[in-house]
């Protein structure tokens, strides 16, 4: 049976076969500064949602997602400034020697080594994130990867690795980049053991900002079972596998962003200034 046009443009089991509906859809550019623009636009809602959600600490944290028409810049939130403050005319565009290019902020060093180090090893990777967040950073202690509890954590079934190397250690030095950006660059996340999370994406920002908000959100789900005491069931590599092809690919997690992205958008309209 021949598969129609239209039929082939569906890349999830989730996008509507019925015409006429509204669904969020990945748009096409007509030029670089259109899709710098979206990058930018989602870049800033990927930040604020990170505020939203209480990744915040300090100036610790960082988001980069890589310019459309020079790959080897890419554009990051400023240093100092909360998450949720974070607005189209505040970031930064740096390039991989940590020298900002464009915009009037400094940016975390730290953030760029890690994120340069990641991005310069990997020219697919599209975006980075990382936090230190609450329940994250506590998984990180354990040195352990995710069990296989639920649906949710079978986004990360044989795409998360624990890196124990320059564990705890501030990855200020280029060393300590280097060393973690191999793995970092492989997975989808990474768990720094004794530092926090990091997640990746060559298809978005969106979608990277999605998988951290869902990677900390598993991690808080680990501890909860295990301060039970009690072993719980877990989904078997079949199974897992499975969730993961159908609810744990890039498109999903592009696609579970735009909820996001568009409470923000039509909430906190100072993101656009
Ligand atoms: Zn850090």
């Amino acid at each position: 049976m021949l598969t129609t046009d239209k039929t082939k443009e569906r890349v999830s089991i989730y996008q509507p076969e019925q015409e006429g509906l509204i669904f969020p859809e990945i748009p096409e550019f007509n030029s670089f500064s259109e899709e710098r623009e979206y990058r930018k636009q989602h870049l800033v809602a990927a930040t604020r949602a990170f505020g939203m959600h209480g990744f915040d600490y300090g100036f610790a944290g960082h988001l980069t997602v890589r310019d459309p028409e020079r790959p080897e810049l890419y554009w990051t939130n400023p240093m100092c400034v909360h998450f949720s403050q974070v607005k189209m005319s505040n970031l930064v565009l740096a390039d991989h020697e940590g020298r900002v290019v464009e915009g009037e902020y400094a940016i975390n060093r730290a953030g760029f080594v890690l994120h340069a180090a990641v991005h310069e090893e990997f020219p697919d990777v599209v975006a980075m994130c990382h936090a230190h967040t609450l329940y994250g950073t506590a998984w990180c202690a354990t040195g352990r990867p995710l069990d296989m509890i639920s649906q949710d954590a079978a986004a990360f079934y044989n795409k998360h690795a624990v890196i124990g190397a320059s564990a705890g250690a501030v990855a200020v030095e280029r060393e300590s980049g280097w060393t973690v950006a191999k793995e970092i660059g492989r997975n989808r996340a990474v768990l720094h053991q004794n530092h926090g999370l990091l997640t990746t994406s060559r298809h978005s920002i969106d979608d990277a900002a999605f998988w951290f908000i869902a990677l900390e959100r598993a991690c808080q789900q680990q501890l909860m079972v295990e301060a039970t005491g009690i072993k719980p069931q877990l989904l078997s590599d079949k199974t897992a596998q499975y969730s993961q092809d159908n609810v744990g690919n890039d498109f999903i997690g592009w696609l579970h962003f735009q909820t996001l992205y568009s409470h923000i958008a039509a909430t906190q309209p100072d993101m656009f200034e």
